[in-house]
């Protein structure tokens, strides 16, 4: 097993941190109270980042310019043509950019690098993909109501979106919010998250490059409790789009409700592979590991659930344990590692609690379970529990670290019985041979998205969100840019009508 991690990758993150500051109505700004925030590399330990750490009054003033950008801006009545040139160049910039973004994403949250470029790249996609439904975005329209009747659906941007998101995908998940909410001819203010704010701030370095209008996109770091708070309750926010924990989603949906907002909430996930024994077992075994090894497993689509059939449990767990014994876990900034640093000490600390609350609980600990031994950073080993038991707070709560736990079924309808025995419903993944049991499970289980015989693969154009606790709305597809919009409905009459009193 892996028991140290090698840091002595060549590449060396930065010698001081990069700074930067807010954006607002199109202008690098210094937080009002002048308060700063560091981040440390959570694999090298130095700090890399330098933010302005905004206040409740810096929030204040980045809604006023989303505000004024909405209400008086060029943004929301230029053509859809015009709106998708501007998103086309953002994505090419990316492109062009994508090294810095890739290399500043491993440095703030610890993913390998290979990862992070591959995020970057598939959100310049996501920018394009929106660009193209900015310009098929339409109303409805009714010449059915009779003669005289004519009824038109408009759709209109919904106004100001305060877009939040969380530290473990920070460009990639800003990247299924906010192209579509421009697309749809929204302004924004932005907060990330404090622990991984850089590539956001960067991109409003892009969105300024790409001649985006001062106030249409302003960018907020901040704490949750500071200015996450304001902007979930500020009356001139119209829409509040998040992506975090699901306490957080619910709370966001509680303050939200006081002004009558719309809130879009990506929330957590328990999400099961389930493995038949007439599947292919290798490509399975992979996808159990990739499934809750990337990302260190800091991942709302993590398959923290393993569940294999009993008939093939033994033989096919002791290939899990083999092919995550393989696994590199080390310098995030080196191209060979697939698994890199966890986010802060804190949620490492988490992450042991579960395995040690698991063992107690009777569960039995088959591989890691424990921090491993390095200079600098936090790392977690990989970990497999076995004889996990549906009851238990493992197999209940969202680790959200590197920790599979297995369970077994004896026939397809137990195993979705198993996999549906959650507050979540995010994804899931089926592994079988026999299309009519693939089908069976897909129809059964309840989550967003189900994968069959594969795990984890995304498109721009495939809608992604979450059964029960897991959220609210889709984000992604075609329908992504509707989400952003109100409809306003026009009844349009010819000739004289006949009055009421008059009839
Ligand atoms: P979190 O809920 O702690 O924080 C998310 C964001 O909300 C951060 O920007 C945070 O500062 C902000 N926030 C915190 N308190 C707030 C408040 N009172 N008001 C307004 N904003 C507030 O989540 P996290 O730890 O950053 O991310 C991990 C969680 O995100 C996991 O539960 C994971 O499953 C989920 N997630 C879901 C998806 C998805 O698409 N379903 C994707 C990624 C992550």
């Amino acid at each position: 097993m892996t028991a140290h991690v090698s840091l002595e990758s060549s590449k060396r993150p930065p010698a001081a941190p990069r700074r930067f500051e807010l954006l607002i109505d199109g202008k690098w700004q210094q937080a009002m109270a002048g308060e700063r925030l560091t981040r440390h590399s959570p694999a090298h330990g130095v700090a890399v980042s330098d933010y302005a750490c905004g206040s409740s009054a810096d929030a204040a003033a980045a809604v006023a310019a989303a505000r004024r950008a909405f209400d008086d801006g060029p943004w929301p009545r230029m053509t859809a043509s015009a709106r998708a040139r501007a998103l086309l160049k953002v994505a090419d910039i990316v492109e062009r950019r994508l090294e810095e973004l890739a290399v500043l994403e491993v440095l703030e949250s610890g993913k390998p690098i290979a990862q992070a470029r591959a995020e970057i790249s598939g959100a310049a996609d996501i920018w394009r993909y929106a660009a193209t439904l900015a310009r098929t975005l339409h109303g409805e329209s009714y010449a059915n109501l009779g003669d005289d009747m004519l009824g038109v659906v408009l759709r209109e941007p919904i106004g100001v979106v305060a877009i939040i998101t969380p530290w473990n995908f920070p460009f990639l998940i800003l990247s299924q919010k906010l192209p579509f909410a421009l697309a749809a001819g929204c302004t924004s203010v932005v907060k990330p998250s404090e622990l991984t704010s850089g590539t956001s701030l960067v991109l409003g370095d892009i969105l300024l490059q790409a001649d985006i209008p001062p106030g249409v996109v302003n960018i907020v770091v901040g704490t949750g409790a500071e200015v996450g708070e304001r902007l979930i309750r500020h009356p001139d926010v119209d829409m509040v789009s998040f992506t975090g924990s699901t306490a957080i989603g619910k709370h966001v949906m509680a303050a939200g409700s006081d002004t009558l907002k719309k809130v879009t909430a990506e929330l957590g996930g328990k999400n099961p592979q389930i493995v038949f024994g007439d599947a292919d077992l290798d490509a399975a075994a992979d996808a159990a590991v990739f499934g809750i090894y990337f990302n260190a497993g800091e991942c709302c689509n993590s398959s923290s659930r393993l569940l294999v059939a009993a008939d093939i449990a033994s033989a096919f767990v002791e290939r899990v344990i083999a092919a995550s014994k393989k696994v590199v876990v080390g310098d995030p900034l080196d191209d060979a590692t697939k698994v890199g640093a966890i986010i802060t000490p804190e949620h490492l600390a988490k992450i042991t609690d579960y395995v040690e609350q698991a063992t107690a609980a009777g569960a039995e600990l088959r591989l890691g379970g424990r921090p491993l031994d390095t200079t600098t950073g936090q790392f977690m080993a990989p970990t497999v529990i076995d004889g996990v038991r549906p009851d238990m707070t493992i197999a209940r709560e969202e680790v959200f670290g590197p920790v599979l736990s297995i369970m077994t079924f004896d026939n397809a309808d137990e195993a979705i019985r198993v996999a549906n025995d959650t507050n979540y419903g995010l994804s899931a993944g089926v592994w079988s041979g026999n299309f009519d049991n693939c089908m069976h499970l897909a129809r059964g289980i309840k989550a967003g998205t189900v994968w069959l015989n594969t795990f984890m693969d995304g498109y721009a154009e495939l809608p992604f969100g979450g059964y029960k606790q897991s959220g609210l709305g889709r984000e992604l597809g075609k329908h992504a840019v509707e989400d952003f919009t109100e409809t306003k409905t026009l009844q349009m009459h010819r000739g004289p009508r006949t009055n009421w009193w008059l009839r």
